[in-house]
């Protein structure tokens, strides 16, 4: 990599609001000589995308769009595409970063134990706030539509390659609003510098539609921290209250 692509991935992870990189201890020390194996990301080709959904875009149409998706890295461990779950006609799209190992598997979004956190989420606080609806009643996708391998935070150009699908299911569903979950999905959908806990809890628009951040559920899981469950909680009661009231 270049000067100028190392600098430019640095400023896109501090933009999701790392802090701090580490470098892998290597297994074994390395000989004095050996120079360490330079990290090959290969370029992607140059893929046509369309720059607006098509009039009249369906989710079907764009599933068929996507076919068996050849157009970025990511296509050569994935097992499965995960387009998306749920209501293709409801008010409210939530949307991920990217599927991980469970989800791979099954070919579905947030299964795993982050997705039952997110259904935990959705259906706790819809039952406490006496909102009558259930997980299948909202739409459910990601920012790539495959497993990044080892669950590293997508790159750039997959996310862009990618989010040409996202925008335009989100554009199919016109939602009455959205909920970003995490600083991946924030990232894609409002190109902010801001990071997730300044943006969370907070209305911003993504082409006219508002649009919640929160934290994701992985975070949650990971992170045994009450003020920040607290807090997607309180996200989630107003995005529902929004949506459904
Ligand atoms: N995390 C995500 O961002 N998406 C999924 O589908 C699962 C876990």
């Amino acid at each position: 990599m270049t000067r100028d692509e190392i600098r430019s991935y640095l400023e896109f992870y501090r933009d999701l609001g790392f802090e701090s990189i580490y470098e892998h201890a290597s297994a074994a020390p390395a000989a004095a000589s050996a120079p360490a194996a330079p990290v090959v990301i290969a370029p992607l080709p140059v893929v046509a995308l369309p720059g607006l959904a098509p009039d009249g875009d369906m989710l079907a149409t764009i599933r068929v769009d996507i076919g068996d998706c050849r157009r970025c890295r990511l296509c050569e461990s994935r097992h499965s595409i995960v387009f998306g779950s749920g209501n293709e006609r409801s008010p409210l799209v939530f949307v991920g970063e990217g599927p991980g190992a469970d989800e791979d598997e099954q070919g579905l979004p947030f299964v795993g134990r982050a997705g039952q956190l997110l259904t935990q989420m959705i259906e706790g606080t819809a039952t406490k706030e006496g909102i009558p609806i259930r997980r299948s009643d909202v739409y459910i996708c990601n920012v790539v539509k495959c497993r990044p391998p080892e669950n590293r935070t997508p790159l750039p150009d997959e996310m862009e390659i990618c989010g040409q699908f996202l925008f335009r299911q989100l554009m199919a569903i016109q939602p009455k609003a959205i909920c970003a979950l995490g600083a991946t999905a924030m990232k894609a959908l409002l190109n902010t510098k801001e990071g997730i806990t300044k943006s969370r809890g907070k209305w911003h628009k993504w082409r006219d539609i508002p649009l919640m951040v929160t934290y994701h559920p992985s975070y949650l899981l990971r992170q045994y921290n009450q003020t920040a469950r607290r807090e997607a909680w309180e996200d989630l009661k107003a995005l529902l209250h929004f949506v459904y009231d």
